[in-house]
């Protein structure tokens, strides 16, 4: 769809290769991305750049994915909530950032962008909020703010759905798509927390900052197919080309100069 041209073929070989690894993995790994880390458990510290009425959720989610025992999730308090920052969203290296802000009508709800160096570990990530859906009545209430904060934070270190149909039975997890939603993990949520990080420790740690690489995602909110999302907009910025729609879930993926692939993953608001 959109793609530097000369980046086509690397970008179109990797497709195939996302795409055979999430429909052959029955568990629910996001394409078994993670974070690289020298130990059995690591700190990944939330930048917290919500406005006050989302740190609650900030804080019960950060709380919930450190019952992990193979990693635990930091919060810093003290995130810049300037507009600016909230607008971009962007976070330095080693670290996740989480902002909320009327984004506007994007199609949107939430977005969880991880980017990716060449040994396929995440090194800096991003979640954010929309609250020109999150204001409306219908995902007004703590059991939506809840339950997308704790999915993008999940997707942040690595996680993907355990279900993706709203009308079946619910799995009481917030990685489970379901109407209304569940605020929290369930067990199976750690389980799989452990199969990606207890498989094997790296060589190096790529939540501590300076560990190379570099992460640019983060700073488009257009739509797909507009503004900085638009074929031949600015590359650096943009999610770049769709891996597919699934449900309201849709994953984008974009591979800058230096060989990072940003992955954008969006949750749509539907119908609401
Ligand atoms: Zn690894
Ligand atoms: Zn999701």
């Amino acid at each position: 769809m959109i793609a530097k041209g000369g980046s086509m073929k690397k970008i179109t070989a990797l497709v195939s290769i996302l795409l055979f690894s999430w429909t052959s993995n029955a568990e629910h790994s996001w394409a078994d991305y993670h974070w690289a880390r020298t130990t059995s458990s690591f700190d990944l510290i939330i930048i917290n750049s919500t406005t006050g009425d989302w740190d609650d959720y900030v804080t019960q989610a950060t709380g919930d994915w450190s019952a992990s025992l193979v990693l635990n999730m930091v919060e810093d308090t003290s995130g810049s909530t300037a507009k600016k920052v909230r607008r971009q969203c962007k976070s330095p290296e080693g670290k996740i950032r989480i902002c909320n802000l009327a984004y506007g009508q994007t199609g949107w709800l939430g977005i969880a962008g991880i980017s990716i160096d060449a040994n396929g570990h995440i090194i800096t990530g991003y979640t954010k909020l929309n609250d020109t859906y999150f204001s409306t009545s219908y995902y007004n209430n703590a059991n939506w703010k809840q339950s997308v904060t704790c999915q993008e934070l999940g997707h942040n270190v690595g996680l993907g759905h355990q279900d993706e149909n709203f009308n079946n039975t619910s799995l009481d997890s917030c990685m489970d798509y379901q109407d209304p939603p569940t605020p929290i993990p369930n067990t199976h949520d750690y389980e799989q927390l452990e199969t990606i990080y207890g498989s094997h420790i790296d060589s190096y740690d790529s939540y501590t900052a300076g560990s190379g690489g570099g992460g640019d995602g983060g700073v488009c909110n257009a739509p797909p197919g507009k503004g900085c999302n638009k074929a031949g907009a600015n590359n650096d910025v943009g999610w770049g080309m769709s891996l597919g729609r699934r449900g309201n879930a849709e994953t984008f993926v974009r591979i800058d100069h230096n060989g990072i692939r940003h992955l954008t993953h969006v949750t749509w608001a539907i119908g609401h």
